[in-house]
């Protein structure tokens, strides 16, 4: 099978034979950042262009660095110092960076929906653009679910990462769920690859909507739970997310605390895991609230800092899959 998506833009509608493309050429750029000369020229002469609207450390700072790792010429935008300030369009911004020859953009915006908005302005403009969503409001974050996905296939065999791993594993995905893009996408991708995924949160952060997800494809297995206790039990991978304090509205928490109490992760409620139950955050963390330090830190059960390793392959393949698309 062959490349054929100009942007991505979400995983909901992914196939198990894109999630191999891409985890195949995530391994590939893998091993060459293991080499002490970790560049090539795939997109040498490309221009990558990082639109961010929303503050981000990780995933700019990766976007960027898989960018240069191919020898594409990157140009980075912060909303915060640019002429949006002024009252510029988001459009408007867009379109300039494609008056400067932009090949791929990378967009992050707080409200859902607006790399689609771009990308479709892309296509009505029939120029070949490729656009990138890192991140979306609350919809969906791809480039995290497929370095997420990435990492568990590593860990389950490093020599060959491929979506058939997953079969039968459990992973629980804990925490603020309702606001969570990196839970949307992640959902999407476990699911499709074979995995048993289980969703833990308190009512306020799970409304029972999330049923939904996977109503049309009665293969895909996805269940919810308003306690950690059955989510956790036997899992093999337990997922934390952040309380995304910026998007909630309301007070839908007793309080830190309590909320640490029912559903934070730390060393003894891992015992109900697999005895090598493996733990990951997407960043940045609470620590204290959805994951002990202890936890987090331990590089025997920790896979964050490994989630941040990967996410520079997992890019590096989606700006060259994108960028080498034939047409
Ligand atoms: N960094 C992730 C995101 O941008 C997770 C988070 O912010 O909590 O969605």
């Amino acid at each position: 099978m062959t490349w054929t998506r100009r942007h991505i833009l979400g995983l909901a509608d992914f196939t198990t034979a894109e999630y191999d493309i891409v985890l195949q050429t995530a391994a590939s750029f893998s091993d060459v950042l293991l080499r002490p000369m970790k560049k090539v020229p795939a997109l040498q002469g490309r221009v990558v262009t990082n639109l961010f609207f929303e503050s981000s450390t990780r995933t700019r700072s990766s976007f960027e660095l898989a960018a240069k790792r191919l020898s594409a010429d990157v140009m980075n935008f912060a909303a915060a110092t640019s002429s949006i300030t002024k009252g510029e369009t988001i459009l408007d911004t867009a379109k300039t960076y494609l008056a400067m020859d932009t090949d791929l953009m990378v967009v992050r915006h707080q409200h859902s929906g607006v790399p689609q908005v771009i990308a479709a302005e892309m296509d009505r403009l029939g120029v070949q653009v490729g656009v990138l969503n890192a991140g979306d409001g609350q919809h969906e974050h791809p480039s995290q679910g497929l370095l997420d996905l990435f990492t568990i296939c590593e860990v389950l065999d490093a020599s060959k990462p491929r979506s058939e791993l997953l079969a039968g594993k459990k992973i629980a995905i804990v925490g603020d769920i309702l606001h969570s893009r990196v839970a949307r996408s992640n959902i999407w991708s476990l699911t499709a690859c074979g995995a048993e995924v289980h969703l833990a949160a308190p009512p306020t952060l799970l409304p029972r909507e999330f049923a939904d997800f996977c109503e049309a494809d009665p293969n895909r297995k996805l269940f919810m739970h308003w306690q950690l206790e059955p989510a956790i039990a036997a899992a093999d991978f337990v997922m934390t997310l952040r309380l995304q304090k910026e998007r909630m509205s309301q007070h839908l928490l007793p309080s830190l605390r309590e909320y640490h109490q029912a559903f934070g992760i730390n060393r003894d409620r891992l015992q109900l895991c697999k005895p090598d139950v493996k733990v990951m955050h997407p960043g940045p963390t609470n620590r204290g609230v959805e994951i002990t330090s202890d936890v987090m830190d331990d590089p025997a059960m920790s896979l964050v800092s490994k989630q941040v390793h990967n996410g520079i392959a997992i890019r590096m393949a989606l700006l060259y899959l994108m960028g080498n698309l034939k047409n």
